[in-house]
């Protein structure tokens, strides 16, 4: 955990919306939230609610369509030319979900690792290379003799290793860890967390975690946000959303998390009704068609983030009146 305030990401009325032939689809619809250097950010919400397009327009891997970006204090939003957003891909790396579809099956580990190192210019020779790719090896729990395997010869977790020791070979300040062990069962997953913990002390890196898995966020995050249709609803420190979720979409989704609890209703077990378009979102609070709490003020207008006693901010009409 980190008390460091010192912002290294910042997100100001970021959208991303993309033109279908049923209308614009608001994937990233106006969201503001600051990362600070050093913690790990979690972000949950259902599937489809935006989480990956708004992590991969922070990166620039996609053009946001308005808003900015500041990263260690710069806006990295207007940059669109390829020697502008490269070296980008040095300071933020990602980590992606599925390690069997990410790694190259015809390049070997070596190949694999050694792209970064050439393609930053972070080493000279091929023997800096090998050295370089060996540390690496090493901090992800690997030895040498990996170097000279295709991705078929590794087991899931070995290759989820390799791509974590990718994102960690340019150095970056942040990584972003794309539901980073869903595709692993679930001790894998836990060495897995404990090698990406271990190497954030040491590195001192920044963390952003996206999941629809809310017991792995609660685990890894100093601090959480909810997404919910393109928008931020709830975020502040883990064990206070977590102790105490307010945002009836957060309480909802809370819930919907399977724990052993016998005394847990089962009409309390999961969130009511489907999740509305992006296309054609409800007018007002976008949850307003679920929410067991909308009033006439939710179906008018929508709400904003603001911050509460607590410290936590919250987009609903319950707690900004
Ligand atoms: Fe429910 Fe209204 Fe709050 Fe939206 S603003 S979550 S509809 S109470």
């Amino acid at each position: 955990m980190t008390d460091n305030k010192e912002k290294i990401i910042e997100i100001k009325n970021l959208k991303k919306h993309f033109e279908t032939p049923q209308g614009s689809v608001r994937a990233v619809d106006d969201i503001s939230f600051d990362i600070y250097r050093g913690e790990t950010f979690g972000l949950v919400g259902e599937s489809g609610c935006g989480k990956s397009t708004l992590i991969r327009t922070i990166l620039r891997l996609l053009p946001p369509t308005s808003g900015e970006i500041w990263f260690n204090g710069r806006d990295i939003a207007p940059l669109h030319r390829k020697r502008d957003l490269k070296p980008l891909r040095k300071e933020m790396s990602l980590v992606f979900q599925n390690p069997h579809s990410s790694l190259n099956p015809r390049m070997t580990v070596y190949d694999t690792l050694a792209r970064p190192f050439r393609i930053h210019g972070i080493t000279k020779t091929k023997e800096e290379t090998t050295i370089e790719i060996v540390k690496v090896l090493k901090t992800m729990g690997l030895q040498a003799e990996h170097m000279i395997r295709f991705p078929h010869e590794l087991s899931g977790g070995q290759k989820q290793r390799i791509a974590v020791a990718r994102a960690l070979a340019v150095e970056p300040d942040v990584i972003f860890l794309d539901e980073p062990t869903s595709a692993l069962d679930v001790s894998v997953q836990t060495k897995i967390l404990k090698l990406l913990e271990a190497t954030k002390e040491e590195r001192q890196l920044t963390y952003f975690y996206i999941s629809h898995d809310i017991n792995l966020i609660r685990v890894v995050s100093d601090r959480i946000a909810v997404m919910y249709l393109g928008k931020i609803v709830e975020i502040g420190k883990t064990p206070l959303i977590f102790g105490e979720p307010q945002h009836p979409y957060t309480v909802g989704l809370f819930k919907s998390v399977p724990i052993p609890d016998p005394d847990r209703k089962i009409g309390e077990m999961s969130l009511q009704g489907e999740v509305p378009s992006p296309v054609n979102p409800p007018q007002g609070c976008n949850f307003n068609p679920r929410c067991p709490h909308a009033m006439d003020i939710c179906r008018k207008e929508e709400p904003e983030l603001k911050t509460t006693e607590d410290g936590r901010q919250i987009a609903c009409h319950l707690y900004n009146r």
